[in-house]
């Protein structure tokens, strides 16, 4: 098969796989790339694989950095765009069943195209548009099946990352798992338990994040997967419920870790230590916990315009969105507007400071201007008081003289 028109992305590409070619070695884009212009995806990076090694690589081109030298990783920066290229290779040993024990560079594009995970992902495209399909990758795309290349059992052995790969290609392309493959991954479910569980997240998210998120937890919960999920076994009523919702709503990271969270049931202490395990940043931990209140709060009906001002910006969407997506009969742009009508977003806005309290009122710096400060936060937020100098002050006198 030939594709007659790239993407537009290949271009400025194009001039990097001619110049190898011109030198006497083969070059392909491989990968991702590859698959999603097939399906007329957008791409999002483009992987150049070549027989040329590292070395020859860096004497074809002026400008080139070492950005992974040792799996062959070269980046070639002559033509504008960086790009990397990445030696043709075979891996063997995997006794951890994770990483391969050495690296061998080869010439052969087959070598390198069968160590790939998935026949969808074992194309490469000529710089002419040729397309190079030795495991029928073609024909599963048009089955829309994600099926692995050769022996599944084998190749989740080598890499037991693959089995949540498998899940998380279910998700992104809508597709089913080939049925020999899906009983490998049953088969072979527990191996998950060697994977570093950063990579773990990076595909759970990944999944999460897709057009058929349901699909590709569903595939979890069919093989076992989720078994070897930190802290998700022994969850399977709630994650088959978590599937059931609409979870092509969630955008962001914050909302699916909330959303996850929220249907296993958790109270705010449980929060940290179950994402810990996940090895999530303490960042997406805190935004994660930030929004939990507000979001029990939507899913009980008792929302007050404080509950709003308490969760900011950024919780009252996400946890809008959760909310939205189990199924809560909640109008997002009325809860939205609700949160922008506030008089104030952050007691910064209030119309007056420590300072003043200090200079009109004589309050000392400390735990009672705090008390004051808040108060007169409260009033505003309720709409009991306009936020205006004057009534404030009033108003911290009236406080102080309780
Ligand atoms: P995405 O669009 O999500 O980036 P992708 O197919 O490009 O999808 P990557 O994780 O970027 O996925 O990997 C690039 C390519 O490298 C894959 O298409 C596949 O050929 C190969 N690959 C990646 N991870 C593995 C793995 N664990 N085992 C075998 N091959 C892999
Ligand atoms: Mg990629």
């Amino acid at each position: 098969m030939k594709i007659k028109t790239l993407p537009a992305e290949f271009t400025p590409a194009r001039p990097i796989l001619q110049q190898i070619e011109q030198a006497g070695f083969e070059a392909y884009f491989v990968g991702g790339c590859v698959r999603d212009t097939i399906l007329g995806l957008p791409i999002h990076d483009i992987d150049i694989a070549t027989s040329a090694y590292p070395a020859e690589i860096k004497q074809i081109f002026n400008r080139t950095v070492d950005t992974g030298i040792e799996h062959g990783t070269v980046m070639i920066l002559d033509h504008g765009t960086g790009y990397e290229t990445t030696t043709f290779r075979t891996e063997s040993g995997y006794q951890d069943f994770r990483r391969p024990d050495s690296v061998t560079f080869v010439r052969s594009l087959k070598e390198d195209l069968k160590r790939r995970d998935f026949t969808i992902n074992a194309l490469a495209l000529k710089e002419d548009g040729e397309i190079v399909d030795l495991f029928d990758g073609l024909g599963d795309l048009k089955r829309h099946l994600i099926r692995a290349v050769g022996e599944p059992a084998e190749r989740f052995h080598e890499d037991a990352l693959r089995m949540m790969r498998a899940a998380r290609f279910a998700a992104k392309l809508d597709f089913k798992i080939d049925p020999a493959t899906l009983a490998g991954i049953s088969e072979n479910a527990p191996l998950l338990k060697k994977i570093a569980v950063e990579r773990i997240q990076v595909e759970f998210e990944k999944l999460m994040l897709a057009t058929a998120a349901s699909k590709g937890l569903n595939v979890m919960l069919e093989t076992d997967l989720y078994r070897y999920c930190p802290g998700l076994d022994g969850n399977w009523q709630h994650l088959s419920n978590l599937a059931s919702t609409n979870l092509a709503m969630l955008v962001n990271s914050a909302q699916v870790w909330g959303a996850l969270t929220y249907h296993l049931g958790m109270k705010y202490k449980q929060l940290a230590p179950f994402l810990k395990k996940w090895k999530l940043s303490n960042d997406l931990i805190t935004v994660v916990q930030h929004q939990l209140p507000l979001l029990n709060q939507i899913m009980g009906d008792q929302v007050s315009t404080r509950d709003l001002f308490k969760a900011g910006q950024e919780a009252v969407t996400n946890a809008a969105i959760i909310a939205k997506s189990c199924g809560a009969n909640l109008d997002l742009v009325k809860l939205e507007r609700a949160y922008q009508d506030l008089p104030i977003k952050t007691s910064r806005e209030l119309a007056i400071n420590g300072g003043d309290l200090i200079n009109k009122l004589g309050v000392k710096p400390g735990p009672v201007m705090g008390k004051i400060i808040n108060h007169l936060v409260d009033m505003v937020v309720d709409g009991a008081i306009a936020n205006e100098p004057d009534l404030l002050m009033d108003e911290a006198a009236k406080f102080i003289a309780q």
